[in-house]
């Protein structure tokens, strides 16, 4: 892009041109650097070439001084002394000449030192510090630079503004045409009025005509000016009416915003005034709430007084009543103190009446047992009298209720008999004949199991004190005599009620006797014994007396079961 300004060409210009000075100097520094590594390299092969050869003339001495040793050794004598003052002097030529080539190598080493700060250096540093203000002005010559755009800035806004004034003036200039063109009209208006007038007046409308021509002319000119300066006229309206447009839309924007100002204004207002109404409506809360609690804290306060008087009066009064409690509170103290003694003496006391009135029991009860004893065999020597008194076998009779098998009819019924007045007496009626007998009792069809039960009840009494008991039914097949005995599950006859008894009997004495209970099942028929408990039950066993002398009888081989309840029994029977 071109540059509208010189001075921006010539700062640019000026720019380049440092840059192109600054890249020379770099290359030249380089060029020096180079040179100055070059230079140290020679010097440094020059100092080892030196370092070589007093190396040499180091070696060359110790040969000689290992040549004196030798030749001392050797030789010994003056020819050898002669030889050793010879190369002795060798020796301190050499060693002369070894510090010569010394002084030599420091006088290098010290050009070296001297060379660091040659000209090459300063230039070098000269270059740099040129560098240095050639960056500087390039920074200048841009803050410069910007400035000069700033500028350019601030005229093309001049510009703009010097276009539009000259857009006004062309505004007033059309204007001054419209009313030159107003007069033209005017004139030429005038000169057709004039036209219209008598001959005499003709020479005037010529001169007038000839000025005419000139005029129109002048017109054409005009008009044709005129006629640009119309189209740029138009233009200018249309750019008025856009503008024109431009501002209504604004107007209406600006219209619409301050309705909205408006609105809000409003709405802020309504909200203040809201705001201050609830304010005041807290502002007289709060005093009303403040004066309420005011008048609640004065009564509080008064109670609160009045209970303080109250509390002080019972304060005088409790004071006496703490004393109490205090001598109460140190007398229980020390019968707390004392209680753990206080309890031992009474613990001991205590056991002791305890041990004298277990003792004294113990000797009660042995008292008692032995009178329980006493009575136990008073009570066997009754019964046993009692029983013998009963007759030791007794015959008792009962009469079942009457069956289908028995029959129908009124003679059915009257075939056995009662006496109202004895229970012994049996009547019957046998072929129109009555026959009685007498038992030891006879029990009629309404007599329940338990009745019968308690007439042989003594007999288990017996059996337990030691003595041989049977029971023993007779009848023809259906009078009763399984009913009697064995009973229905609901109604258990004499067998499982003795049984009952017995083991009942056994268990309350447990504690003074023991008993033992077996059982054996045996059956006689046709004048044969059975075991039916055996394994083999139609093996026949015989009956025998007890080789004891007691005249007991026994059954050897009988199969034995001891049992502990009635269920036992019951579960060797099935
Ligand atoms: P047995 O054993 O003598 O042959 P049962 O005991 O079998 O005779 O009795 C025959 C019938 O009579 C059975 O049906 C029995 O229930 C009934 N029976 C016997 N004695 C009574 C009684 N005292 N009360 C009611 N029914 C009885
Ligand atoms: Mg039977």
């Amino acid at each position: 892009a071109q540059r509208p300004f010189p001075v921006i060409q010539k700062v640019v210009a000026s720019m380049a041109h440092l840059q192109e000075e600054k890249l020379r100097l770099q290359e030249e520094l380089l060029a020096l650097q180079e040179k100055l590594a070059a230079r140290e390299s020679e010097e440094i092969a020059a100092s080892v070439q030196l370092r070589g050869q007093v190396e040499n003339l180091k070696a060359n001495l110790r040969e000689q001084a290992q040549e004196i040793g030798r030749l001392r050794s050797e030789m010994g004598g003056t020819d050898a002394e002669k030889h050793r003052d010879l190369l002795a002097a060798e020796n301190e030529r050499l060693r002369q000449e070894m510090k010569a080539r010394e002084g030599e190598l420091r006088e290098l080493r010290r050009q070296q030192a001297a060379c660091r700060d040659c000209t090459h250096l300063q230039e070098n540093a000269g270059l740099q510090e040129r560098l240095c203000q050639l960056q500087r002005e390039a920074e200048e010559a841009r803050a410069k630079l910007a400035e000069l755009e700033l500028e350019v800035q601030q005229k093309t806004n001049r510009l703009a503004e010097v276009e539009l004034r000259l857009k006004d003036s062309l505004a007033e200039r059309a204007q001054e045409e419209e009313r030159l063109s107003r007069r033209l009209r005017d004139s030429q208006e005038t000169i057709a009025s004039l036209r219209a007038q008598p001959q005499q007046i003709k020479y005037i409308i010529k001169t007038v005509e000839v000025e005419s021509a000139k005029a129109k002319q002048a017109l054409c000119e005009s008009q044709s000016r005129n006629q640009y300066l119309q189209e740029q006229v138009g233009m200018q309206r249309q750019v008025l009416k856009e503008m024109e447009q431009q501002l209504q839309s604004s107007q209406k924007t600006a219209a619409q915003l301050r309705a909205q100002i408006a609105m809000y204004e409003t709405e802020l207002e309504r909200a203040h005034g809201q705001m201050l109404e609830e304010m005041q409506a807290m502002e007289d809360e709060k005093n009303r709430a403040i004066e309420e609690a005011f008048s609640r804290a004065q009564v509080e306060m008064k109670a609160v007084h009045e209970n303080l008087a109250g509390v002080r009066t019972n304060l005088l009064t409790l004071q006496p009543a703490l004393r109490t409690l205090t001598h109460d509170y140190n007398s229980l103290k020390r019968q707390v103190r004392d209680f753990p003694l206080l309890l031992q003496e009474t613990l001991r006391s205590a056991r002791a009446e305890i041990g004298q009135a277990i003792e004294e029991v113990n000797s009660t009860n042995r008292e008692l047992l032995r009178k329980y004893r006493r009575e136990l065999q008073l009570r066997k020597k009754c019964h046993n009298e009692l029983v013998r008194l009963k007759g030791n076998i007794r015959v008792f009779g009962r009469v079942r209720p009457i069956t289908k098998e028995d029959g129908e009819g009124p003679e059915a019924v009257s075939a056995v008999t009662f006496d109202a007045d004895d229970d012994a007496v049996l009547h019957l009626l046998h072929k129109g004949k009555q026959v009685s007998f007498e038992l030891d009792k006879v029990f009629p069809p309404q007599a329940s199991q338990e009745e019968v039960f308690q007439e042989v009840q003594a007999l288990v009494t017996s059996c337990i004190d030691g003595y041989n008991v049977c029971i023993f039914a007779y009848g023809q097949t259906g009078a009763g005599k399984t009913y009697t005995m064995e009973g229905t599950s609901a109604n258990p006859g004499i067998n499982q009620r003795a049984l009952q008894l017995l083991f009942s009997e056994v268990r309350s004495k447990a504690a003074d006797w023991d008993y033992a209970i077996s059982v054996s099942v045996a059956e006689i028929y046709n004048e044969a014994l059975r075991d039916l408990l055996g394994k083999e039950p139609q093996e026949k066993l015989e009956i025998k007396l007890c080789p004891d002398g007691s005249g007991q009888l026994y059954v050897p081989g009988l199969t034995e079961f001891s049992v502990q309840s009635v269920e036992d029994i019951n579960k060797v029977r099935h």
